[in-house]
């Protein structure tokens, strides 16, 4: 089995119309059995590409990763030393004057317990709340679809994250695959060192913008401190920029992988706002044949990790 990770640094470089393509290519591979994995939780979209094939066999579990404070009124002795001597440090408690009683702000609250350990009263607890779920099923292409989706307020996405990828090698069909294909989230933060650790390649896409460039490098930063093998997809590449210099000059130094480039092809908004891979949408079109031409160089990548 081998797990991949699909990540950008950027957001909006085409991670999630990539990984879309790419798992639909597998599932029609004869020698793949392709389970999917959306790990962008705070912004999960795969599931509109590939939804289920029966709403009733959607599976949720809920997560309770994050904490916050509770207040407890009946403890209270209205001495208001919390909100005068600021016993939060992330602003999450106020003052209501007319009770004469703290407030706390839920989504500011990080759980930390200070206030707990603080209050002579002990008039907080710290308790966990639901923080997100995880939902699973047969997507309409007929293969499985597991991810999830923080709760708002919710401070714990690299948690969500690792509880995803655990709650996945649960499922039988898990064990059965023999390739796991992650949309993992953008940025270097923890979500996505959840998402990369364990994992045996990378896949990073970039585009040639300073943005591109600048996030592709931090990303790049980040999965080496994991010693993992990755590769390099340009998305609109041939966008004429000064930007464009500097990548194929940064790539050509650095000596990467790169497993492919995709010409800007009005065939991958298109095949978005009909929620396809564009693959399946227009299989013909020059985005689809890079894509297949990345597919295949991924294929023969993989043939050599152990
Ligand atoms: S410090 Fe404790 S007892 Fe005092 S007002 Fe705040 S919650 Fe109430
Ligand atoms: S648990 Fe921490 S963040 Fe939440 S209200 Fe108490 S002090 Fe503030």
């Amino acid at each position: 089995m081998k797990k991949i990770g699909i990540i950008s640094g950027k957001g909006g470089v085409g991670k999630t119309s990539l990984v879309a393509s790419l798992v639909s290519l597998a599932q029609k591979d004869p020698e793949i059995n392709v389970i999917t994995l959306d790990c962008d939780v705070d912004a999960p979209n795969l599931a509109l590409i590939l939804p289920p094939k029966s709403k009733e066999d959607i599976l949720t579990h809920d997560t309770f990763t994050t904490k916050k404070a509770r207040f407890l009124e009946e403890k209270c002795v209205n001495c208001k030393q919390c909100y005068d001597d600021h016993f939060c440090e992330f602003n999450a408690l106020d003052w209501d004057e007319s009770n004469n009683i703290p407030i706390i702000n839920y989504l500011a609250c990080e759980g930390c317990g200070a206030c707990k350990v603080l209050c002579p009263e002990d008039a907080f607890e710290i308790n966990p709340v639901k923080s997100g779920e995880i939902i699973s099923y047969e997507t309409d292409i007929g293969l499985p679809l597991i991810y999830g989706k923080t709760k708002l307020g919710s401070t714990t996405s690299g948690l969500l994250v690792s509880e995803v990828k655990q709650h996945a090698t649960n499922l039988k069909e898990f064990n059965d695959a023999n390739l796991i294909l992650i949309d993992g989230p953008p940025g270097i933060g923890c979500p996505v060192i959840a998402t990369v650790s364990g994992l045996d390649y990378i896949v990073a896409i970039t585009e040639p913008t300073p943005s591109g460039l600048h996030d592709m490098k931090r990303a790049i930063e980040m999965v080496n401190q994991f010693n993992i093998p990755f590769g390099i997809v340009i998305n609109k590449a041939d966008l004429k920029s000064a930007s464009q210099k500097q990548l194929n000059r940064y790539l050509e130094k650095a000596g990467f992988e790169i497993l492919g480039r995709i010409n800007f092809d009005l065939s991958i908004p298109k095949a978005m706002s009909y929620a396809e891979p564009v693959v399946d949408y227009a299989p013909e079109s020059d985005a689809s044949q890079a894509i297949k031409i990345i597919y295949n160089n991924l294929k023969l990548v993989l043939s050599t990790i152990n």
